[in-house]
């Protein structure tokens, strides 16, 4: 028969036993979760089955600790959970989560602001400056340009 106690039980997000850490996350060491990191086995149970197989946890408040329902996304693929991690880092930086980092100043600023320059954001002022410093040292090597 079942004694576990919900609160404090192996099925309890923050029960810490028979896990280790590992590059900032929990992963089960015994148990029928064996090898498993701990935010995955929680996905997986608030899911209520096994996550499909390119999917990828994310942690809300970026806490590897925090393995809280409520502080896990499951993310469809690695190139999603990259799109959430680019727009957060856009929020944090400027408060647009759909603002753009210019390729060349480092800089975060609105889509509006920018323009793609050789295929990547870049504020118009970054890119026409890097156009003339490109020309200014093509001169310098004796190229024509
Ligand atoms: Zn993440
Ligand atoms: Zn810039």
């Amino acid at each position: 028969m079942k004694t576990r106690s919900t609160r404090a039980g192996p099925d309890h997000y923050n029960w810490k036993g028979g896990m280790t850490k590992h590059r900032g996350y929990w992963i089960h060491c015994s148990g029928p979760h064996k090898g498993k990191p701990a935010h995955v086995v929680v996905a997986e149970q608030a899911l209520g089955r096994p996550l499909p197989p390119r999917a990828v946890v994310h942690h809300v408040d970026t806490n590897g600790d925090n393995n809280a329902p409520s502080n896990l996304v499951i993310c469809e693929s690695r190139a999603y959970h990259a799109l959430l991690h680019k727009r957060m880092r856009a929020l944090a930086a400027c408060g647009d989560a759909s603002a753009l980092r210019c390729h060349r100043c480092k800089g975060y600023d609105r889509q509006d602001e920018m323009m793609l320059y050789v295929g990547q954001p870049a504020h118009r002022s970054c890119a026409a400056k890097f156009h003339r410093d490109r020309r200014y040292h093509a001169k310098r090597q004796g190229v024509q340009s």
